[in-house]
């Protein structure tokens, strides 16, 4: 595709992706499994074999690098095999920094399965850039890891912070920027080496693919360690899922924007409702890291939201089992909204607390959503 394109006129077009042999306007699904070899033995085409190669898949991580202004991206098979493989690349043995806020499932692997792999994790206050510097162990530290804003408290790292501690450590700072998307954030930008999503969020929208995304700032040694690690333990992305991340790319931005305009919409009207003891979204001014987020967010500040209801956990499980149209599921990111009493899912060493619910902001109107939530804590 043409260079110099407005992001959301890439994902529009999918990168600019047709049927060459139709003139088709949507790319053709490819699902072969193998690819015949020339004459003379070799595979000039550039494909051999369907674990590492698909042109379907290779279509999605043309458009994921030029969203997030990468040289390359490695499309997975979840969010979670990309976020390990991202770990699993480092020479060992690793020492890590991560957050204490960050997706539960990737600190549940980084405390109890990483260490056995040669790779030692220390967890820190990211919101804190003193922190995160103090973590530091000389020629040790090879990885920092944030998400921001970071689940599910929203707690914001500043990127350009951590990439100055990482890089003059000799780290890599990788961010999973599953939350803002590069709608709103683009880390590389920002001095991330490398961006992380979970696709089977925003990325997709639509709750039925489960995909995953490393997109690297240049191709280097650690982006063919993270490549090698991919193909040989077969994290690859299937082509059906890869046609619909496809497609759902294409409204990513209208998605994203619409979201986070409601999830405001939410924030403000429940940050002065007595049944709510807190409202978590950095759009709120009172939100600890609101102005870093400003800065490195352009002008939106996500769909995602939580809520600390009055009268502790059994209130926030009773507000959640009352409401009609917010559906009560784990996940995030799709077009419809959905609610979740977080901590029962990630249990006792999560900093999450027990009067907590996630919400995640869909393409419903902001009024709807507000009306429902106000009956359900009207009805706890
Ligand atoms: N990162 C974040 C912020 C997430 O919310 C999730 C999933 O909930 C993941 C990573 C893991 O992604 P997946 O479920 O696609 O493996």
């Amino acid at each position: 595709m043409t260079k110099n394109l407005a992001p959301e006129t890439v994902a529009a077009q999918a990168g600019g992706a047709i049927d060459r042999e139709t003139g088709g306007i949507v790319p053709p699904l490819h699902v072969t499994t193998t690819f015949l070899r020339d004459p003379d033995n070799q595979y000039r085409k550039g494909y051999s074999y369907g674990r590492p190669d698909n042109a379907t898949v290779r279509q999605v991580e043309i458009v994921l690098s030029e969203l997030e202004g990468g040289a390359a991206s490695l499309m997975m098979a979840s969010g979670m095999s990309a976020a390990t493989s991202a770990f699993l690349a480092l020479k060992r043995p690793a020492h890590v920094i991560a957050p204490n806020v960050m997706y539960w499932g990737l600190r549940k692997w980084l405390q109890e399965d990483a260490p056995s792999l040669g790779i030692e994790a220390t967890f820190v206050d990211a919101a804190d850039p003193t922190a995160i510097s103090a973590a530091v162990r000389t020629r040790q530290t090879q990885l920092i890891w944030i998400e921001t804003p970071a689940n599910p408290l929203w707690t914001i790292t500043d990127v350009e912070e951590a990439a100055r501690i990482a890089h003059a450590a000799g780290a890599v700072l990788a961010v999973d920027a599953t939350v803002p998307t590069p709608v709103l954030m683009n880390p590389i930008a920002l001095g991330a080496d490398v961006v992380m999503h979970s696709a089977t969020k925003y990325l997709n929208g639509h709750s039925d693919v489960v995909a995953g995304t490393l997109v690297f700032k240049i191709k280097d040694a650690y982006f063919e360690r993270a490549e090698r690690v991919r193909a040989m333990l077969g994290a690859v992305l299937g082509p059906f899922e890869a046609a619909l991340l496809l497609r759902g790319l294409r409204t990513l931005h209208l998605r994203v924007w619409h979201q986070s305009a409601s999830a405001l919409a939410l924030a403000r009207h429940f940050a002065q409702h007595a049944g709510i003891g807190a409202v978590l979204y950095p759009g709120l001014q009172a939100h600890p890291g609101h102005a870093v987020a400003a800065r490195q967010m352009r002008g939106g500040f996500g769909g995602m939201l939580s809520v600390r209801v009055a009268g502790g956990e059994a209130a926030a499980i009773a507000t959640a089992a009352n409401v009609k149209l917010w559906k009560r599921a784990t996940s995030l990111g799709g077009v419809e909204s959905l609610i979740e009493h977080r901590a029962s899912i990630e249990g006792p060493s999560s900093p999450c607390p027990p009067d907590l619910l996630r919400l995640s902001v869909g393409l419903e109107s902001a009024a709807d959503l507000i009306g429902d939530l106000e009956h359900a804590l009207a009805a706890r």
